[in-house]
C-alpha cells in the first residue's frame, strides 16, 4: 500500500514538474506581428550639434504651466511658437498650423491618400517650474539653454521640449528634401500637460473627435529605454501600452467638539486614524496576470534568470513566494496592482480641544482592472462601523486607460525601429504610473503608445521634474533618427 502511494506520488511530482517545466519554456512573447520594412536610420544625415543648440534654445523659453497665478508668463508660449516658426520653415511651408483654444497647436502634414488614417504625434509645450529652493542644486541655470559635457541641460530638456524639437527636427529633415506623406501626419502639442492637459490636449482631442478623425495610432512621452531593468539587471526598451488612472479620496471624521479633559471614546482625530489606516490595508489585488506586466514579463523572459522565468510562468504554483518578494518592492508594487497613498492629514487647532472634524486625502493610481467605483465601495465597506466617517472622491476620479495592443502593426513599427537604433534593449510592453496627455486621445485612435527612444539610466531618471534634468546630444540624434524612421515607414511608403 505504501509502496503504491509512493509511486501514485512520484508520477503526481513527474507531471507536476512536468507541467512547471513546459510552462517555464513556453513563457515568452508571441512572435511579432509580419516583419515591417523599416528604413536604415543609421543612414540619415543629421546634424545632431545643430539640433542640441535648437533644443537649447527651446529651454530658454519659461513655458512653465499656467495656473493662474500672477507669476504666469503667456508671452513665452507665444515667442516659443513664433520660435518654432522660424526655426523650422520647410515643415511649417509643408503644414497646416493651427491654434486650438489659444495655445494649444495641431499641426497638419496633409497625407496624399485620404483614406489613410493618420499618424498622431504628440508632445508638450509647458514644463514644470523649478522651485527657488532647489535652484542652489542645479549646476547650470535651468533656464540657460546650456550644452555642456555633451548633452543639453535645462527644465524641460527631456520633459518635453526633447520631444517636441525631435520630432520638429524629423519633420523639418523631410520636408526639406520635399518628401510628401502618402499618409496624413498630424502633430499635437498641449500647453498644460504638467497640470492635467484640460487646456491643452482635452480640447485638441475634442476638435479631432468633432472632425471625426480615427489615428491609426497616438505616440506620446511617457515611457523609454531603460539601462537596467528590475528584472533582468539589463537595458530594455519600454513601450507604454497603458496608464494607470489617478483618483484621490478625501476621509472625513465628525466627532464632538469640546474639552478633552473628559474626552468622549472616540475623537474625529482617532476616527479618522482608523477609517486612514482601514482604507490603507485594504485588500487590493496585485498580481502578473491582468494587466501589462505579464506581457513585459513575457516579452523579457529570454533575458530574465531561469529560475525567476519559472516562478514567473507558474504564478498558479509559485504565488506566495512571489507576492513575498514583489511586495518588498515599491516599483513591482505599483506595476502589478492599484496602489494607496494616504497624503495629507488635517484636524485641530489645539491640543487641548477636541475638534468637530478631521479630513485626509488618499491617493490612489489605478491598474487597469480596477474601477474606481469598486474602490470606493470596498472604503465605505472599510469603514462603514465607524460611526461619523465618510468617504468621497475629492475630483472626478481619473479611470486607468485602455490597454493598447502588442500584436498591432503599429507596435510592431515602433518595436522595429527601437529596436534598430537600441540594439541591446530588448523591447518590452509596460504600464506607464503617471499620467501623460496621450490619455485625452484614447477616444480618436485605435492604439496609444507611449515611447521616447532614448536611453536612461537610474539617474537620468531622476532629473525629470527634479534637479539638472539634461538629455545627451547622442539621445537627442536617436529620436531624430527614430522620428524620421517613424514617419517614413509608418507614413511615406
Ligand atoms: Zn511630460
Amino acid at each position: 500500500m505504501g509502496r503504491l502511494i509512493g509511486a501514485a506520488l512520484a508520477v503526481v511530482i513527474l507531471v507536476l514538474a512536468a507541467f512547471v517545466g513546459y510552462r517555464t519554456a513556453t513563457f515568452t512573447a508571441p512572435p511579432p506581428p509580419a516583419a515591417v520594412p523599416i528604413p536604415n536610420t543609421g543612414a540619415y544625415a543629421i546634424d545632431a550639434s545643430a539640433a542640441a543648440q535648437h533644443l537649447a534654445q527651446a529651454v530658454r523659453f519659461r513655458t512653465v504651466s499656467m495656473t493662474g497665478a500672477p507669476t504666469d508668463d503667456r508671452g513665452q508660449f507665444e515667442q516659443f511658437q513664433s520660435w518654432m516658426q522660424q526655426t523650422y520653415p520647410a515643415f511649417h511651408a509643408a503644414a497646416r498650423r493651427e491654434a486650438i483654444n489659444g495655445l494649444g497647436l495641431l499641426y497638419t502634414w496633409a497625407g496624399s491618400d485620404p483614406g489613410q488614417p493618420p499618424l498622431l504625434l504628440l508632445a508638450h509645450q509647458d514644463v514644470v517650474p523649478v522651485p527657488d529652493d532647489t535652484r542652489t542644486a542645479w549646476r547650470v541655470d535651468p533656464f540657460g539653454g546650456v550644452i555642456q559635457g555633451g548633452a543639453v541641460w535645462g527644465r524641460g530638456s527631456i520633459d518635453d521640449k526633447g520631444s517636441l524639437v525631435a520630432l520638429m527636427e524629423a519633420a523639418n529633415y523631410l520636408a526639406a528634401q520635399g518628401r510628401h506623406p502618402k499618409r496624413t501626419i498630424l502633430f499635437a502639442f498641449g500647453f498644460d500637460e504638467e497640470i492635467g492637459g484640460a487646456g491643452g490636449a482635452q480640447q485638441i482631442a475634442a476638435e479631432l473627435a468633432r472632425r471625426h478623425t480615427r489615428a491609426w495610432f497616438v505616440l506620446d512621452e511617457g515611457m523609454a529605454a531603460i539601462a537596467r531593468h528590475p528584472l533582468t539587471g539589463g537595458p530594455a526598451s519600454l513601450i507604454g501600452i497603458s496608464e494607470k488612472g489617478f483618483a484621490t479620496m478625501r476621509v472625513r471624521a465628525v466627532g464632538q467638539p469640546g474639552h478633552s479633559s473628559i474626552p468622549p471614546r472616540d475623537t474625529a482625530v482617532s476616527l479618522l486614524s482608523e477609517a486612514v489606516t482601514r482604507i490603507h490595508n485594504m485588500p487590493i489585488q496585485h498580481s502578473i496576470e491582468g494587466g501589462p506586466a505579464l506581457a513585459m514579463m513575457r516579452a523579457l523572459a529570454p533575458n530574465i534568470s531561469l529560475t525567476n522565468r519559472m516562478a514567473l510562468a507558474n504564478e498558479w504554483l509559485f504565488s506566495p513566494l512571489l507576492q513575498q518578494r514583489l511586495a518588498s518592492s515599491p516599483t513591482a508594487q505599483a506595476l502589478l496592482g492599484t496602489t494607496v497613498a494616504p497624503t495629507m492629514i488635517n484636524g485641530g487647532v489645539r491640543p487641548n480641544v477636541l475638534p468637530a472634524e478631521a479630513v485626509a486625502m488618499i491617493n490612489f493610481r489605478v491598474h487597469p482592472r480596477d474601477h474606481v467605483a469598486d474602490l470606493l465601495a470596498e472604503a465605505r465597506r472599510a469603514v462603514a462601523d465607524l460611526h461619523g466617517v465618510t468617504v468621497d472622491w475629492e475630483s472626478p476620479p481619473l479611470e486607468a486607460s485602455a490597454v493598447s495592443s502588442t500584436t498591432s502593426s503599429s507596435y510592431a513599427l515602433i518595436a522595429a525601429l527601437s529596436h534598430q537604433i537600441l540594439p541591446r534593449a530588448p523591447v518590452a510592453p509596460g504600464l506607464v504610473v503617471g499620467g501623460t496627455d496621450s490619455r485625452s486621445y484614447a477616444s480618436v485612435a485605435e492604439n496609444v503608445y507611449r515611447f521616447q527612444p532614448v536611453l536612461f539610466t537610474d539617474d537620468d531618471l531622476e532629473t525629470i521634474h527634479g534637479v539638472n534634468e539634461h538629455l545627451s546630444v547622442q539621445n537627442l540624434d536617436r529620436m531624430v533618427r527614430f522620428y524620421i524612421g517613424l514617419m517614413e515607414a509608418g507614413a511615406m511608403q
